[in-house]
C-alpha cells in the first residue's frame, strides 16, 4: 500500500536497524520522506529544512524559536509550551545547526504522537510569526519610561550573550568560522549579539518564505506507527503548496594551498603568576566521505588517536605539561565538508607554536610507526560493540537514525547509506590490520594544507569594553530619536508587555489536541528483580532481554568513608580506571578494557532516601560485555578495585588538571546546576555531599588539590589508599546484573568468585555531621548573564506536600515562570524544582539578564498558584507529569533504576501511591504548594552566580542582599 500523492524512490530492508526503509517523494512539491518501519514503541517524527544563513544575525535561530509561537490552526501564544506542559512526549525540541533547522518529536503513545506531529507541521508550515513574536524572540528596543535608558531585549539575544560568555563556545565558533570563511559556515548560525540587532522583520519573514517549504523539507518517521497514515498526514499539509525552486545549497569552501593562523579573545581573567587562560587547536577541513566505510574509518581513526586517555595523540598532548586538558579530539562530520580538530585548553597563549608543533610531530610519528595490534583490536571491538548495541540512552533511537540519514541526505546523498554498517565494518576490519590508518593520517592531516591553527586567549577588558560599545550604540540611537519616536518605543514596549501578560482565549487553547486522563495507565511500570547473596555480597538480578549483553553494576556504600575523603571521590574513581594496575600500565589496561568490554565507567549515586532513613550514597563501577567475555570483564573489575596504581602521581596530576578545567568549563553553560547544588548544600546531607563532589566547594577543592599534588603528594596518595582500603569490601557492596536468563545462570559462579576475592571487612558508618550553613551568596564569574536561585527545605519549614505538588509545579514552570522569567524577563529559562523525599525546593533561572527582578518574580509565585486554574491546564499538567514518570529507558538503565529504587528506599507501593496522588490532583494541591512558596519567599536563601557588575548593582539596590566572593 502506498499513497497516490507520493512516489516511492527506494524500498529496502536494513537488518542492522531492524527496519523496513522506504524513501518517498511528494509528487506535487518534491518533499522527501524517509519512512522507517520497525518495532520501536518510541515513535519519532522530524521535519528538517536546509537553512544556510548569509550573516550572523541569528536569523535561522530566531525563526526556530518563533515558529513555535502560534500557527494558523493553533493561534495561541505558545503551542510549544502547551505540548511541553501536557503531552507524553519523550522528546520535544527544535534545533538550529549551521546549515539546517530540525523539528523532532517522539512519543510512546500513538494518539499523543499524532497530536505532536500535527502541531509541529502546522507550526513550521503555517506559523503566525507576528512582528511582536520577532521582537520577543529575536530582539527589540525597550524603554521603561521616557527618561530611562534604551536597552536591547530578546530571548535569542540573551541566549547568545550567554553562549558568547562561554570560552569553549567562543573557541568553537572561531574555529568553524576560520576553516570555512567563504561559506555559510563562516557565519554564526546562532547569532552574534553584536550583529543580531541588524536583523529586520522583513528579512526574517522572507527567510521563512524562502526555506520553510515542502520543496526544501526532509521528513523522517520511525517506529511502530502505521506507515500509510504517515503519508496521509503529510499530504494534507504538503498539498497546499506548489513546488518551488529553492537554492539552499551549502557552497563548498574552496581549498587552501597553505595553512593559516587565526587568533581571538574572550572576556575573562588572566592569572598574573602563570597564564593558563588560552586555548590552542590545530584544525583541518577534510573532504566529505564518499562511502559508509569511509565514515566509519574516520570515526575509528579519531578514536585511535584521541578516543580515550591512553590514545597516543591525547596522551602526548595531556602529558606534555603544556595545558590542562584536550579539546577537539577528532573528526566531526555534521558539516558538508567535515572538520578535524586537536588541541589543548588551559594553556599559556605564548605556547601556541609549541602546541601546533607537538600535534603535527605526533601525527607524523604515528603515521610512521602505525598503531599496535592491541590498539587496533581495542578500537575495532569498541566500535563494533557500540554499533550493535545501539544504546542511545534516553535519546529516542529513531532520532539517531534521523540525524545519521541527514548527514548525507541534506547535501543530495543517499539517506539510507548511513543506516547500515555490516559490509563497511567487515571491509574496514580487514584494512585496519594493514597500514590503512597510517595512510589516512597522511592524506587527511599531514598532506592537507587546508589547516588552521586557532588561538584564543582571555582579555580582561573585553567585557567592560563590549558593554560600553553596546551602551554607546544605544545612547546614540536614543539621541537620534525624537520625542515622538521615544514615545512610540515606550508605547511598543508597553504593548509587547501587555500582549505577554494577556491570556489566550479558552476556545483557542482547547484547539491544541491533548490526551485525557482516561488515556493514561493507572499503574506504575515495574521491572523484574530477584535478590540473593553471592560470595557474601548482596546481589540483584533483572531478567530482561538484552540481546546477549550482560550489564553489570558493582556498588559500594560511601557511608564508611570519613567526610573529609568525599571530595576525592570523582578523581579517585577516575584513578581506578586510568592509572594502570600492578600488572600493566594504563595504556595496556585501557586497551584491555577496549578489547574485552563495551566500556567500563565509574559514577556516584546520591539522594535523600525516599523512606526517610537518611541518605543513599554509593560509588559504582559499571560495565558491559558479551557472555564470552564476562569473566574477563570481572577480572578487570578485580584488578582495578584491588590493584590500581594509586601511586601514579603523573597520571593523577593530569586527571586533576583535566577535572579542574572541566569544572571551570561547566560554570557558564551549567550555572543553574551549580547554583542549585549550592542552595541545597546547607539543607540536607545529600545536598551537602553533592556540593563537596560537584559544586563550588568541589571547584575550590580542585584548585587546592592541584597545588598539593606537587607540594605534598605523600598525603594525597595516602588519602587515595585509605579510600580504597575502606570502601571496597563485600559486606557493604551490591552486585546488580541485568541480562538474559541464560547468561545469569553462568554468571552466578563467576560473580561468587569475584565477590569472595574482596575483603570481608565491616566498617561502621562514619560521622558525616557538618556545619555548612545556608547563606545568601553572590558568586562572581566573568559572564554577562546570571543564574539566579532561591530555595528552602519545605519539610524544615513545616510543609508536608503530596506527590500532586509535581503537577502544580509543572504548571508553574510552564506558565508563570516561563512568562515572567523567560518571555518578559528575557532569560533563556526559569523554573522550579522540588524533591519530595528531601523536601528541597529551588527556583532557578538560566542565562538571566536580571537579578533582583527575577527574585521578585519568585516571591510572587504563590499568587500565580492561587489564581483560578482551568480544567484543561490541570489535565495537561497531570499528563505531563505522568509522561515524565513513564519515560522509556534503555535496558541497562531499567536495571540500574530498579536497583537505585531499592537502595534509596522507593518501594513499588510508594510509587503507586504517588502515582495515585498525581492522577487525583485537585486545586487543593495547588493551594498547598502556594502556602509553601510563601514561606520560601519569606525564609528562603538566595544564591546567584553571575557577573560582578550585576551582583554589585543588586547589593546597591538592596544593601546586604548577597555576600560576594569569586566562584572559584
Ligand atoms: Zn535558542
Amino acid at each position: 500500500m502506498s499513497h497516490p500523492a507520493f512516489e516511492i524512490v527506494r524500498d529496502e530492508n536494513i537488518a542492522e536497524i531492524n527496519s523496513q526503509a522506504k524513501l518517498y517523494r511528494h509528487k506535487k512539491t518534491g518533499a522527501e520522506v524517509l519512512s522507517l518501519v520497525n518495532d520501536d514503541e518510541n515513535k519519532v517524527f522530524g521535519i528538517t529544512f536546509k537553512t544556510p544563513p548569509e550573516d550572523s544575525t541569528g536569523i535561522a535561530h530566531i525563526l526556530e524559536h518563533s515558529v513555535l509561537c502560534g500557527s494558523e490552526k493553533y493561534p495561541v501564544k505558545k503551542p510549544f509550551v502547551e505540548l511541553l506542559k501536557g503531552s507524553m512526549h519523550t522528546f520535544l525540541n527544535a534545533m538550529t545547526f549551521p546549515d539546517k533547522t530540525a523539528y523532532p518529536v517522539a512519543s510512546q503513545n500513538l494518539k499523543d504522537f499524532y497530536n505532536l506531529v500535527d502541531v509541529y507541521l502546522d507550526a513550521v508550515l503555517f506559523p503566525l510569526i507576528s512582528e511582536e513574536t520577532f521582537e520577543q524572540e529575536g530582539w527589540h528596543y525597550e524603554l521603561e519610561s521616557l527618561d530611562a535608558p534604551l536597552v536591547y531585549k530578546g530571548v535569542v539575544f540573551n541566549e547568545m550573550k550567554g553562549v558568547y560568555s562561554s570560552p569553549d563556545s567562543v573557541m568553537h565558533t572561531l574555529t568553524q568560522n576560520a576553516l570555512y570563511p567563504d561559506t555559510t559556515y563562516g557565519k554564526s548560525s546562532g547569532g552574534d549579539p553584536k550583529v543580531i540587532p541588524e536583523l529586520t522583520y522583513e528579512q526574517f519573514k522572507r527567510f521563512h518564505r524562502t526555506y520553510y517549504h515542502p520543496s526544501n523539507a526532509r521528513v523522517v518517521f520511525a517506529g511502530d506507527d502505521p506507515a500509510d497514515k504517515r503519508l496521509e498526514i503529510l499530504d494534507a499539509y504538503f498539498s497546499r503548496f506548489e513546488r518551488i525552486a529553492i537554492d539552499a545549497e551549502v557552497k563548498l569552501q574552496p581549498r587552501w594551498n597553505a595553512p593559516r593562523a587565526v587568533s581571538g579573545t574572550y572576556a575573562g581573567t588572566i592569572d598574573p603568576d602563570k597564564r593558563r587562560d588560552g586555548m590552542v587547536s590545530v584544525n583541518w577541513m577534510i573532504e566529505p566521505a564518499q562511502s559508509r566505510e569511509e565514515v566509519l574509518s574516520h570515526g575509528m581513526l579519531s578514536y585511535l588517536l584521541a578516543g580515550n586517555s591512553a590514545a597516543p595523540l591525547r596522551k602526548t598532548l595531556t602529558e606534555s605539561g603544556l595545558g590542562e586538558g584536550m579539546i577537539g579530539g577528532g573528526i566531526s562530520s555534521y558539516l558538508r565538508q567535515p572538520m578535524a580538530s586537536f588541541g589543548l585548553k588551559g594553556v599559556d597563549p605564548a605556547d601556541a607554536g609549541k602546541i601546533e608543533a607537538l600535534v603535527l610531530d605526533t601525527l607524523a610519528e604515528i603515521a610512521r610507526t602505525g598503531f599496535s595490534a592491541e590498539q587496533v583490536e581495542a578500537a575495532v571491538n569498541t566500535f563494533e560493540f557500540n554499533l550493535r548495541e545501539q544504546n542511545t540512552g534516553s535519546y529516542p533511537r529513531g532520532m539517531t537514525y534521523m540525524f545519521n540519514a541527514l548527514g548525507t541526505w541534506l547535501h543530495g546523498g543517499d539517506p539510507l547509506a548511513p543506516l547500515s554498517f555490516e559490509t563497511a565494518l567487515e571491509s574496514l576490519k580487514q584494512k585496519a590490520r594493514g597500514e590503512h590508518f597510517q595512510g589516512l593520517i597522511r592524506s587527511l592531516f599531514l598532506d592537507n594544507p587546508h589547516r588552521a591553527t586557532v588561538k584564543l586567549e582571555a582579555d580582561p577588558d573585553q567585557g567592560a569594553r563590549e558593554a560600553k560599545v553596546e551602551a554607546d550604540t544605544l545612547s546614540s540611537v536614543r539621541a537620534g530619536l525624537s520625542e515622538a519616536d521615544l514615545a512610540a518605543v515606550l508605547e511598543r514596549t508597553e504593548r509587547l508587555k501587555a500582549l505577554q501578560e494577556s491570556v489566550d482565549k479558552p476556545e483557542d487553547l482547547a484547539r491544541i489536541p491533548t490526551l485525557t486522563l482516561a488515556d493514561l495507565d493507572r499503574s506504575i511500570r515495574t521491572i523484574p528483580t530477584e535478590e540473593c547473596t553471592l560470595g557474601g555480597a548482596r546481589a540483584l538480578y533483572h531478567r530482561l532481554p538484552t540481546l546477549g549483553i550482560a550489564y553489570l553494576d558493582i556498588g559500594f556504600d560511601l557511608h564508611v568513608l570519613d567526610k573529609a575523603l568525599l571530595p576525592y571521590l570523582p578523581l579517585f574513581g577516575r584513578a581506578l580506571l586510568q592509572t594502570g594496575t600492578g600488572k600493566e600500565d594504563f595504556v595496556s589496561l585501557t586497551q584491555r578494557i577496549g578489547r574485552t568490554t563495551g566500556g567500563i565507567a565509574q559514577h556516584r549515586g546520591l539522594a535523600t532516601r525516599q523512606d526517610g532513613a537518611g541518605t543513599a550514597a554509593w560509588f559504582f563501577l559499571s560495565g558491559k560485555a558479551v557472555p564470552d567475555k564476562f569473566g574477563a570483564m570481572l577480572e578487570i573489575f578485580s584488578d582495578v578495585l584491588l590493584d590500581a596504581r594509586l601511586d601514579n602521581r603523573e597520571r593523577f596530576r593530569q586527571m586533576a588538571l583535566e577535572e579542574k578545567a572541566g569544572f571551570e568549563a561547566r560554570l557558564v553553560p551549567g550555572g543553574n546546576g551549580i547554583v542549585d547544588t549550592r542552595l541545597k548544600a546547607g539543607l540536607t546531607e545529600a545536598g551537602w555531599i553533592a556540593e563537596q563532589m560537584s559544586g563550588v566547594s568541589y571547584g575550590r577543592f580542585l584548585k587546592d588539590l592541584v597545588k598539593r599534588i606537587d607540594s605534598d603528594w605523600e598525603a594525597v596518595e595516602s588519602v587515595l589508599r585509605r579510600i580504597r582500603d575502606t570502601l571496597f569490601n563485600r559486606g557493604r557492596m551490591v552486585i546488580n546484573l541485568t541480562t538474559d536468563e541464560a547468561i545469569w545462570d553462568r554468571a552466578q559462579g563467576e560473580l561468587t568468585t569475584f565477590a569472595q576475592a574482596l575483603p570481608d571487612t565491616h566498617h561502621a558508618d562514619a560521622d558525616w555531621s557538618h556545619d555548612f550553613a545556608p547563606a545568601d551568596e553572590g558568586l562572581v564569574i566573568p559572564a554577562q548573564v546570571n543564574y539566579v536561585g532561591k530555595g528552602a527545605n519545605l519539610k524544615a519549614l513545616g510543609f508536608d506536600l503530596s506527590a500532586a505538588s509535581a503537577v502544580a509545579l509543572r504548571l508553574l514552570n510552564t506558565t508563570y515562570l516561563w512568562d515572567k522569567v523567560r518571555v518578559q524577563g528575557g532569560a533563556y529559562g526559569g523554573s522550579s524544582r522540588f524533591d519530595l523525599s528531601s523536601g528541597n525546593f529551588a527556583f532557578l533561572s538560566y542565562r538571566d539578564p536580571n537579578l533582583t527582578k527575577t527574585l521578585d518574580v519568585y516571591d510572587n509565585a504563590a499568587k500565580a498558584l492561587r489564581a483560578e486554574i482551568g480544567e484543561t491546564d490541570l489535565v495537561r499538567s497531570v499528563i505531563g507529569v505522568v509522561g515524565d514518570l513513564d519515560r522509556p529507558e534503555f535496558v541497562d538503565a531499567k536495571g540500574y533504576s530498579a536497583m537505585w529504587r531499592i537502595l534509596n528506599g522507593t518501594s513499588d507501593e510508594l510509587r503507586q501511591r504517588r502515582r495515585d496522588e498525581i492522577l487525583a490532583t485537585s486545586r487543593a494541591d495547588f493551594l498547598a504548594l502556594a502556602d509553601a512558596l510563601d514561606a520560601v519567599a519569606a525564609q528562603g536563601h538566595v544564591v546567584v552566580l553571575g557577573g560582578e557588575a550585576a551582583i554589585n548593582a543588586a547589593n546597591e539596590k538592596q544593601p546586604g542582599l548577597l555576600s560576594v566572593s569569586k566562584a572559584v
